[in-house]
């Protein structure tokens, strides 16, 4: 195998390093074609490593290596969030950081609004949402794929569907918000349905 071929997911099992009952089960529906089991990091009680790296892809394969090495498995990771450009990427990597131990998304947004405000270069409001997945093997081999979603944010929030920072922004091509959409609609164009398919055609097909 040449260094630029990507290694592809072979077995029944994969892990998934998350201790999110939510996002196990939405990433056991993605690959549900390709894998017949997905124990989670929590499950097998294994450690939440602390996110050390300054980047998405850097935190998804420490936490899959992680999982891997620890279960025996390979295993898969996720990290997410919302990169605005006037704000040199924040929030980023501490997307749901910003929203302090409470998770509280409304005290996030107003903070990228006061920043934004703040901000003494402004290039406008736009912004992507990114996700990063590591698929790692117990021999330290790592895939990686980063999806986006590009768009513009809108103050006040609006719409009540979806998590997080949906209600502020708009992706290209609509005129709503991401909590405006049918989880369905958002689902087809979102920056996690982006990382899905690069990775499902880099490592599954
Ligand atoms: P993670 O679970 O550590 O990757 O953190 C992801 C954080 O990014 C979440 O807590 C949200 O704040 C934000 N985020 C990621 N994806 C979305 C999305 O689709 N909508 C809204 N917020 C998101």
């Amino acid at each position: 195998m040449t260094e630029s071929t990507p290694r592809r997911f072979q077995g029944d099992t994969l892990v998934i390093a998350s201790h999110n009952k939510g996002k196990v089960r939405e990433i056991a529906d993605l690959l549900g074609a390709y894998v017949a089991r997905f124990p989670s990091a929590g499950e097998l009680n294994l450690a939440e490593p602390e996110e050390t790296e300054n980047s998405f892809i850097g935190n998804a394969r420490l936490k899959a290596l992680a999982a891997a090495k620890a279960s025996g498995l390979p295993a898969l990771a996720d990290d997410s969030g919302l990169a605005v450009d006037a704000l040199d990427g924040a929030p980023g990597i501490y997307s749901a950081r910003w929203a302090g131990p409470e998770k509280d998304f409304l005290l996030a947004i107003e903070k990228v609004r006061r920043e934004l405000m703040d901000s003494a270069d402004r290039k406008g409001d736009r912004a992507s949402f990114v996700c990063a997945l590591a698929i790692a093997w117990p021999d330290g081999h790592v895939e990686t794929v980063e999806g986006y979603s590009h768009g513009q944010l809108t103050f006040p929030p609006r719409g009540d569907k979806g998590f997080g920072y949906d209600p502020i922004f708009i992706p290209d091509g609509h005129s709503v918000t991401y909590a405006e959409l049918s989880a369905q609609e958002k689902h087809a164009i979102s920056h996690r349905a982006d990382a899905f398919r690069q990775l499902v055609e880099k490592c599954f097909r």
